[in-house]
């Protein structure tokens, strides 16, 4: 697809383009295996002597259509999709990582990819050290070590909503000779692209507004080309020296700036497994054709929604990027201009009892382990996704006890507003 089309259109147009008399629209290649006429033929894809599909657990046409659309929403490339957004970390992290490897984190990370690192990848032998998002440049310094191989980081984190200061956290990361990933689910490519302003790799949990609608699982990873890890070939082993369990491929030299996501495809998902399913990436790209459509509705839906709970006298605080007097509103017109995010976090006077019972009362808004898609939502974090936290770390994430994550939908913003306003009385 031609580099000029405005994301709007890539959205609609790009990845799967029918030849004649092909389906107009994106096929579900709903199939474990794919057809070789030689013997030769299929030995040459164990080698990676040739590209094609041989097995799904590794690559699926579909999938990989879909992969295309969003590297290109990112100005990537090269992507894949995984099974999860979880799985996508993992692997980002994964792939330039091993036993002895240390990460640098921002401490408000989503929970799931908190525990992903500080709890199972530990145990893998990959350390982490949490960082504070706002620290300065010389406070995050501190930070690394010899054995530091990247720093992960979330465009808007979830849900404390902290705007990452990209460009910052990019310069301490490459003065360390190490690549920044960037977890763009919130802003998604439509607001934010992390490229622009030094990321190296960005992961999403597709699952949230890509998909948009709460009915697929997934995740993206899509790499800038940007990183040269043939300068750090002490760094990253796995990509700049031979890998025996293909003959001796080196992945920097046979794929140039395929590479990370070559070997994450090749190795981690012939290993590890964690694909999407192809039934899941054709409806994930369903949900990609009104992206943009949808993320400029849950924007102005949210700032609406913010500034009616700002007034609010039974509320006593209220967090949006997008709210003027925000601490990260200069940040957001910064790096998304366009509109941060449908979620909105915060806390009633009457503090974490009052939270449980406005939400008892809320009739819209439902109450699910979810965010970020076309149905309003709400969550309270302490008592759901946070709560394997203490509250030490809860602090640290940015989550307050009180605070209440509410996802902002594509409603009729009054018909939210006034479910709010509803269950606000009873408190
Ligand atoms: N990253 C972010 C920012 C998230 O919000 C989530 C889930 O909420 C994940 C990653 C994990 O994604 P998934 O639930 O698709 O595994």
């Amino acid at each position: 697809m031609s580099k000029n089309y405005a994301k709007e259109t890539i959205c609609v147009q790009s990845g799967w383009q029918p030849k004649k008399g092909e389906p107009r629209v994106l096929p579900i290649y709903q199939s474990t295996t794919f057809k070789y006429e030689t013997s030769e033929q299929m030995g040459k894809l164990f080698d990676l002597e040739e590209s094609g599909y041989f097995y799904t657990r590794l690559q699926n046409p579909t999938n990989d259509y879909v992969a295309q659309k969003i590297c290109e929403l990112e100005g990537g490339v090269a992507a894949m999709l995984t099974s999860s957004g979880q799985a996508a970390n993992y692997y980002a992290v994964f792939n330039i990582c091993e036993a002895g490897s240390h990460v640098v984190m921002s401490s408000t990370v989503y929970g799931g990819t908190f525990n992903l690192l500080t709890v199972t990848m530990k145990k893998m032998g990959i350390e982490c050290t949490v960082v504070d998002p706002d620290a300065s440049y010389d406070e995050l310094c501190k930070a690394f070590r010899e054995n530091t191989r990247c720093v992960l980081a979330e465009t808007i984190a979830n849900p404390a909503l902290v705007v990452l200061d990209i460009e910052k956290f990019a310069k301490v990361a490459h003065d360390h000779q190490v690549p920044l990933i960037v977890d763009n689910t919130f802003a998604t490519p439509i607001n934010c692209n992390p490229f622009e302003w030094g990321a190296d790799i960005v992961t999403h949990s597709t699952t949230k507004y890509m998909d948009g609608h709460a009915m697929s699982v997934g995740g993206a990873i899509v790499d800038s080309g940007n990183f040269d890890w043939s300068k750090y070939p002490d760094k990253f082993p796995g990509l700049c020296e031979p890998d025996d369990s293909y003959h001796g491929v080196t992945y920097v030299e046979k794929f140039g700036k395929g590479a990370y996501i070559t070997k994450a495809t090749v190795q981690l998902m012939r290993d590890l497994g964690s694909i999407q399913a192809p039934q899941n990436a054709f409806l994930l790209n369903v949900g990609l054709e009104t992206l943009p459509l949808r993320m400029e509705r849950h924007c102005s839906n949210a700032l609406a929604v913010a500034e009616f709970l700002e007034k609010h006298e039974k509320v006593a605080w209220v967090n949006f990027p997008g709210l003027p007097g925000n601490k990260y509103y200069e940040l957001a017109q910064k790096y998304m201009p366009k509109g941060t995010c449908g979620v909105i976090s915060f806390g009633l006077k009457g503090g974490r009892s009052a939270a449980e019972s406005m939400m008892d009362k809320l009739s819209l808004a439902a109450i699910v382990t979810h965010v970020a898609d076309a149905r309003t939502c709400v969550l309270h974090p302490a008592s759901h996704t946070h709560r394997q936290m203490t509250d030490e770390q809860l602090v640290e994430a940015g989550v307050a006890p009180d605070l209440i994550r509410f996802s902002v939908g594509i409603e009729n913003v009054k018909d939210i507003i006034a479910d709010l306003e509803q269950a606000l009385s009873f408190v």
